[in-house]
């Protein structure tokens, strides 16, 4: 059996705690490789590691630090087929996919390719009689992240590629269900040019991430993952001081209203409900058809679609989607759809049955439709995460502006219309932190940021862009004033014959 170590001072560690976590083959349903699960010792020796490097890497000038970055990513492009199929063999998603998890990933470090800009500071002339005032960022220190399985590429990318660009080193601690490609990630960087230490890797349980928490040299902690571990990683953080951004679960609404083009919202939202078998926390498992008559065309239409739809195995070209990611979240996802049942929502599609010949015991769903899904009922209140399509039908455009703004999160939602005013309206009122108007997915590019509302996001700066410069540093302001006198005085003027 294949063991998946940690990543430390620039090489790979063998775990010493006997611990292991199981990493499946979604397709097969067979475990390929253990994971390691790291000590305390393991992860102090990860932050010792950061926090040597950090003391020369900070004093590294911008523009180097962003050479590497730029080397990084001609790396990442260079490497892309390869990440890619390793992440979808223990992601389960469909190799396209993984190379959009690695590209959103890539776009950051591009980003962190003009780092030396983004670092410049302010400067006032004559705040004062001869005082000057300027501010400027500086690195926190060692700072951590913490990731969750659905995007093992994308999201410590969101995290480290800022990080590191703007001084810092850095400990991921990855999703123990899909570990190898931020192994690899890891590799690469060093390889891009990064000293050891800069970036480690260590794997890991609740253990390693109570140890970060915990770590007197982390300055920092980035978390992305479930709303309850967010909002756990975010209160024992701050309570030892840490700056902590925390980015929860989701349940994102699709608005479609009377007038939008029934084609292209179909097809997107086709793509949002199922692409990655839904386990994308900017999915979009609730649409809101406005008005009956809207509601039974997208009804009819998206049932003309799921007939047609391709599950597959990861590594098949044709198909939509793939596996779910193990047996305990298939578990997970069809216990739900048994409550949509027993709560009295109307099951339209049923995908618990399915199953891919050749690979009986693989992790597959098909998808699922639910409609006429109340406000009242569990299945809509909570996230699923997995090939479930629920209909919410809505009287109103103002009831569909409530349905996401009074649901416990707020990370994405779109809005498919042809009128421009009912979009700004819904844009200004509506109580999430990622909009799409006639974008279903609307993962913001990496220079804006991303960050969601109420339970999906704890902290109050989001990822990567300059929201994640602002995070990752802190600001220094100089006051300056220099010793009254004569200009004449000083040697520095050009020496006359006088
Ligand atoms: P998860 O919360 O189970 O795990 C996330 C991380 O926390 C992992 O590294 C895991 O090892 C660690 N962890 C798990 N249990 C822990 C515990 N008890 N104490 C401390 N750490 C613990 O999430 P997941 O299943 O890997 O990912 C799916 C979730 O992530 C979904 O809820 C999804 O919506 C969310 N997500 C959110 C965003 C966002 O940006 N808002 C992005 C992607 C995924």
């Amino acid at each position: 059996m294949r063991d998946i170590t940690h990543f430390i001072d620039g090489q790979s560690v063998a775990g010493t705690s006997g611990r292991y976590g199981e990493v499946f083959n979604p397709n097969t349903g067979e475990v390929q490789a253990r994971v390691q699960l790291a000590t305390v010792g393991e992860v102090d020796a990860a932050v010792q590691s950061a926090l040597r490097a950090q003391q020369t890497w900070a004093l590294v000038n911008p523009q180097r630090r962003a050479r590497v970055m730029f080397e990084y990513k001609r790396l990442l492009e260079a490497n892309m087929n390869e990440l890619a199929e390793m992440l979808s063999a223990e992601h389960g998603k469909v190799v396209a996919d993984s190379k959009g998890d690695i590209q959103r990933g890539l776009e950051v470090i591009e980003f962190a390719c003009g780092i030396p800009q983004a670092l410049k500071g302010e400067y006032t002339e004559g705040a004062g009689p001869g005082i000057d005032v300027y501010s400027m960022r500086q690195p926190l220190g060692v700072c951590a992240g913490i990731t969750p399985f659905n995007f093992p590429a994308m999201i410590p990318m969101w995290m480290f590629g800022v990080a590191i660009a703007v001084g810092n080193t850095f400990v991921l601690k990855p999703s123990e269900k899909d570990p190898s490609v931020p192994v690899r990630l890891a590799e690469l960087f060093m390889e891009a040019g990064a000293p050891k230490g800069v970036l480690n890797v260590v794997h890991g349980d609740k253990l390693s991430v109570d140890a970060l928490l915990d770590h007197p040299d982390v300055k920092a902690v980035s978390f992305v993952g479930s709303s309850d571990i967010a909002q756990y990683v975010y209160a024992r953080g701050t309570a030892t001081g840490k700056r902590v951004q925390a980015m929860g679960g989701a349940k994102n609404h699709g608005i479609v209203m009377p007038d939008a083009n029934m084609d292209q919202a179909v097809k997107d939202i086709m793509g949002a409900a199922y692409g990655s078998a839904g386990e994308r926390c900017m999915a979009l498992p609730v649409v809101v058809p406005v008005g009956q008559k809207t509601a039974e065309e997208l009804r009819e239409r998206l049932l003309a679609e799921i007939e047609t739809l391709k599950v597959g195995v990861s590594t098949d070209a044709a198909a939509q989607y793939g596996p779910v990611v193990s047996a305990a979240h298939k578990q997970k996802v069809s216990d739900y759809i048994q409550l949509g049942v027993d709560e009295g929502a109307e099951l339209v599609v049923d995908g618990r049955g399915f199953a891919l010949q050749g690979y009986e015991k693989g992790f597959f769903m098909g998808p699922t439709l639910f409609d006429h899904v109340k406000t009242s009922m569990r299945t809509y209140n909570e996230e699923i995460f997995g090939p479930v399509l629920q209909i919410v039908r809505a009287d109103s455009f103002d009831e569909a502006v409530a349905l996401p703004s009074q649901h416990q999160y707020g990370n994405g939602v779109a809005i498919f219309t042809g009128n421009g005013r009912a979009a700004r309206e819904f844009v200004s009122r509506v109580q999430v932190g990622m909009v799409g108007v006639n974008v279903p997915i609307p993962v913001p590019v990496s220079y804006h940021s991303f960050g969601g509302w109420k339970r999906s996001g704890f902290g109050d700066t989001n990822q990567y862009g300059m929201e994640g410069v602002r995070f990752y540093t802190k600001v220094k302001t100089v006051t300056a004033r220099w010793p009254e006198g004569s200009v004449e005085d000083s040697a520095f003027v050009i020496p006359t014959m006088k």
